[in-house]
């Protein structure tokens, strides 16, 4: 079976790892604050916090934001169910923004009309997760000047886009957003196993969240409510968390992090012969924003229904049928039973549900071969035709 995503690992990975199980520190070692720099180096951000996966990364960039109870958190019914779910565990009201038909993320059009409505009836956000869908972020600049406007907390969840950038500088530098989230899951662009990071330029978000990640402990003498009582004394100031990341994972993200640049531009590769190879076919290609420049985590076709005579499910079974691994990325979050309990419905989000009934993720990872991705192209096109 050939999988629509697979982490490319190599001896200098195994190297990495085994290095730091052959010294003192397994967790909390000097790896996590190495990987941590080279982040933040490498996406021009002042400050990164390294935590044990994406999901926790976003509920502290929440916490840190102050989102609670009472507040309101919003983001794109068309994302993993992390994004929304971060926003519940701060006892925040979830509410989601339909996407945009032409490049699938948050439709920062439908954005402001709904501030807009939102403002007159005091619902306003107090957060917005705005997810880099596929590698490609959203509306960036447009979402920076709304947050100005009605003062929300932006928290981008480019979890698909380490790597990426965006109006000419890499996503993660925080021009656009407070916050900027990364996941390193194996199927993500660079691997930790699990692993996760906040990236941000305001140094009291960074406190924060490191207090955050560690159970709201702190040994920094200026944070204490009193002087210090001797050099084992720490405090804990406020409820945190143990959302740490170790030093063996770090250890792996940080040879992983050597490696970007290289597996980007197979991505980019492997997409643009996508586009080459399945144009004219019945299909909706992935539409581009011009000042995104995207990781491609996914590479997503969406099937003109009216025009092939399979209907979506046989397509995706007839792919699995023929070894390939499509996946099909994402179910509505709005649509999950946990969501529809809380009053959501089905028509509620029309361009996320339409998506929904046509998406197919075709395999991308860096070492997909050039065979390998002509034969789910052949498989595709023998479908459509069928
Ligand atoms: C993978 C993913 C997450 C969660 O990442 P973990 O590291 O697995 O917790 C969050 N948001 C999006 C959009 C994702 O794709």
């Amino acid at each position: 079976m050939i999988p629509y995503g697979r982490q490319s690992l190599d001896q200098a990975d195994i190297d990495a790892v085994m290095a730091v199980l052959q010294s003192d520190w397994l967790t909390q070692g000097p790896a996590i604050e190495r990987f941590e720099q080279a982040m933040a180096r490498r996406c021009q951000a002042g400050h990164a916090v390294a935590v044990c996966n994406a999901t926790a990364a976003l509920h502290i960039a929440c916490l840190a934001a102050g989102l609670g109870p009472g507040d309101r958190l919003w983001t794109t019914p068309n994302t993993f169910l992390a994004s929304a779910n971060c926003g519940r565990y701060c006892g925040a009201q979830v509410d989601f923004v339909d996407i945009d038909p032409l490049t699938w993320n948050l439709d920062a059009v439908a954005l402001a009309a709904k501030l807009e409505k939102a403002e007159r009836n005091g619902t306003l956000p107090k957060v917005l997760v705005a997810v880099a869908f596929s590698g490609q972020s959203c509306d960036m600049r447009e979402i920076a000047r709304l947050s100005e406007r009605y003062g929300f907390t932006v928290i981008e969840d480019a979890s698909h886009a380490v790597g990426a950038s965006y109006a000419g500088r890499p996503v993660g530098c925080g021009e656009f957003a407070d916050m900027t989230v990364f996941s390193f899951h194996p199927v993500k662009i660079i691997t930790s196993a699990e692993g996760g990071m906040v990236l941000t330029n305001r140094p009291e978000l960074a406190q924060h969240l490191q207090r955050l990640r560690s159970h709201g402990m702190t040994r920094d003498a200026e944070q204490m409510s009193e002087p210090s009582h001797g050099p084992w004394y720490y405090q804990q100031v406020e409820l945190g968390f143990n959302y740490r990341i170790t030093d063996l994972q770090a250890a792996l993200g940080l040879s992983q992090l050597n490696k970007l640049e290289g597996f980007i531009a197979r991505r980019r590769e492997l997409a643009s012969r996508y586009n080459r190879l399945l144009n004219g076919l019945p299909l909706t290609l992935p539409g581009l924003q011009p000042e995104a420049e995207s990781a491609w985590h996914l590479y997503v076709v969406r099937l003109r229904l009216d025009e092939i005579s399979l209907d979506h499910r046989q397509v995706f079974e007839g792919l699995r049928a023929a070894g390939i691994g499509v996946n099909l990325h994402y179910i509505p979050v709005h649509l999950q039973p946990y969501y529809c309990d809380l009053g959501f419905a089905q028509g509620d989000y029309p361009q996320a549900e339409r998506y929904y009934a046509e998406a197919i993720s075709l395999p991308m990872f860096p070492s997909l071969s050039d065979e390998e991705q002509e034969y789910v192209v052949g498989q595709l096109q023998r479908l459509l035709e069928e």
